[in-house]
């Protein structure tokens, strides 16, 4: 009853305004594609309440608008949008053409053509439709108009849509529409193209360096490839053509992937948890948004979840800017390079997202701003990512280089200390080997090294030919003096006897050795009878002249020396030199001691 009234209504309206009724547009010989947004007129339907009888009754009464500046974007709006537009084929030779929405997300859109006979032909598309609907397999809605020549159609189209209201609407003959698809899907192809070969070698390097990098990078250009894919019809064309829904929920969804995936490239390319843990909490919180935004894109309705998500990218966008910004004032060089490649990105976004709402008008620029500022920003973080990475390896050889320097300091150093320690234990050596030889009371040698040094002299005689003495000390009456006075005190008079016999004969190039009890020894290489008798007789006068302090007492000694030389031309083994030194010996002590006797044997 209301629908009959209201049509009554209109159609009185339509009679009242016929000389506000729209003039027609002329199609003319040689036209070929036409952009119908200067010519087209609209009214926006806010309660989405009029059918196509009421449209039309309403359009031919002038109460559609020209559009405003001749743009076709309203932004995401509510109700539905009526364009009306009457149109004259002048053009001789194409009767048939094609109406295209250059704008693939459209949830519903209806058109309807009245002929002058009255005939209403009606054809519907958008992503609410399934994709074997549309008259051209293409990623645009479009519908085939026949324009009888001379006759004028109205051309009336309905816009329904939870996403950005765009109708960009254009004619086109079928050649025309046949050579912009070539040249698109060029262009697209080679977009698509560009972001593959990104992936593929970036999965490539992945794999071979297992840096997470390279990971987030992967998923932040895959994912953003697929919000380009579907915002450019192509996922609705090739992934989903059958499921209408899932194109309103890709939308969103892939943005948020997408979303995730550039906060998470960019905080791990710009190394925030070790050089900006304040930014870093901030990336994870909206992480953390984003990906509640993601969950709920799937429940939400369209009209929320998109704007939220295409505003969460600008949010995204301008968050990875400040942080690189705040990183290179940090003086961290990569975030140059990364500055540069996000700052593109976000020119082309932001011309997207503001087209998006209605606030740019529709050009190429703005349009494709986002393909291109995005395969300009894969690029580019693509070299970052190798800066970074040869970054990385130039420090890593530095810090090699820097520890192999440090340990060759090491090693001379212990080197040094090796050689000191080796020096000092030498030392020690030759003390050890010293104190072996030496009689550890008297400090003068002990027997065993006198037999080895008595050896060698003898051996060294027989090629130099010199004389040699031997004299054999024992001191008298000594255990007389061990019974008055003790054997401490025995022990400084052996002490005593074997200074003053160093005394004597170390000067003259000799060597003196305890023998055993209180007896030594000295050869004395080079020294005849004569000098061994002087010597002797020296050492005796010594020991008998200053007696020895010791105890509180003051003990006077004396000693008996035997002496043998072994002169040039005769040959005597050790044994038989001892011997006869010590008969001569026998002979001192048995001439009363204290005196010096030579052996009676001169060879
Ligand atoms: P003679 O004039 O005939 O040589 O008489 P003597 O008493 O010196 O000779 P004897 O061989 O009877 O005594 C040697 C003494 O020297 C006996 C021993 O106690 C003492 N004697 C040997 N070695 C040491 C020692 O290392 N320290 C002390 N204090 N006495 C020693
Ligand atoms: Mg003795
Ligand atoms: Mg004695």
């Amino acid at each position: 009853m209301w629908r009959c009234l209201m049509v009554g209504v209109a159609m009185l309206l339509a009679c009242a305004a016929q000389a506000r009724t729209p003039a027609p547009f002329t199609l003319e010989p040689g036209q070929s594609a036409i952009a119908l947004s200067p010519y087209i007129t609209y009214r926006h339907d806010t309660l989405a309440a009029d059918g196509a009888t009421e449209a039309f009754a309403r359009a031919r009464a002038g109460q559609f608008a020209a559009l405003p500046g001749g743009n076709p974007t309203f932004g995401f709006q509510d109700g539905a949008y009526w364009f009306y537009l009457p149109v004259v084929n002048r053009h001789p030779e194409e009767s048939r053409w094609l109406l295209v929405q250059e704008y693939a997300l459209s949830d519903q859109l209806d058109v309807y053509l009245r002929y002058p006979d009255g005939r209403v032909e009606h054809q519907a598309s958008g992503d609410h439709q399934p994709f074997a609907n549309r008259f051209i397999r293409y990623r645009h809605p479009n519908f085939r108009l026949d324009l009888p020549v001379g006759q004028q159609v109205e051309v009336l189209v309905r816009v329904q849509s939870e996403s950005s209201m765009q109708v960009p609407l254009v004619l086109y003959t079928p050649r025309a529409l046949a050579e912009l698809m070539r040249d698109t899907q060029f262009s697209t192809g080679l977009y698509y193209g560009i972001v593959l070969a990104l992936l593929f070698y970036n999965l490539v390097l992945w794999i071979m360096l297992r840096d997470p990098g390279y990971f987030w990078y992967l998923l932040h250009t895959g994912a953003f490839g697929l919000v380009l894919f579907t915002l450019n019809g192509y996922g609705f064309e090739y992934f989903w053509p059958d499921w209408p829904w899932l194109a309103d929920a890709s939308v969103p969804l892939s943005i948020c992937l997408a979303l995730i995936g550039m906060q998470q490239f960019s905080r791990s390319f710009l190394e925030l948890k070790e050089r900006w843990p304040a930014g870093n909490v901030a990336s994870l919180a909206l992480i953390g948004f984003f990906v509640l935004l993601g969950g709920a894109s799937v429940w939400l309705p369209y009209s929320t979840s998109t704007p939220l998500a295409s505003k969460a990218v600008l949010v995204g966008l301008i968050w990875i800017v400040a942080a690189a910004v705040v990183m290179l004032r940090r003086g961290y060089r990569p975030a140059r390079l990364f500055l540069l490649a996000w700052s593109l990105f976000l020119l082309g976004t932001a011309m997207f997202t503001l087209l998006a709402f209605g606030l740019v008008p529709r050009n190429f620029w703005t349009q494709n701003g986002v393909q291109i500022g995005s395969a300009l920003e894969m690029l580019l973080l693509s070299l970052a990512l190798g800066a970074r990475y040869a970054g990385l390896r130039n420090e890593n050889i530095r810090i090699v280089q820097q520890a192999n320097e440090q340990l060759e300091r090491s090693v001379i150093d212990r080197t040094k200390q090796l050689r000191t320690a080796m020096a000092q234990l030498g030392e020690a050596n030759v003390q050890l080997r010293d104190y072996s030889q030496r009689d550890p009371l008297t400090g003068v040698y002990n027997r065993r090294h006198f037999r080895e040094a008595f050896e060698q002299a003898l051996d060294a005689r027989k090629d130099n030919g010199k004389p040699l003495a031997l004299l054999l000390l024992d001191l008298d009456h000594f255990k007389r003096i061990n019974d008055s006075y003790g054997h401490l005190a025995g022990d400084d008079c052996l002490h005593f006897a074997a200074r003053c016999m160093e005394d004597v004969v170390v000067p003259r190039g000799g060597l003196v050795a305890r023998f055993g009890g209180e007896e030594f020894v000295a050869v004395l290489p080079g020294a005849d009878a004569q000098d061994a008798l002087q010597v002797a007789e020296a050492v005796r006068l010594r020991i008998q002249q200053a007696p020895v302090a010791t105890g509180g007492h003051s003990i006077r000694l004396s000693a008996s020396i035997g002496v043998h030389t072994v002169i040039e031309g005769h040959h005597a083994t050790p044994e038989d030199v001892i011997r006869i030194a010590d008969e001569a010996l026998y002979r001192a002590k048995d001439d009363g001691r204290n005196c010096v006797r030579h052996s009676v044997v001169v060879a």
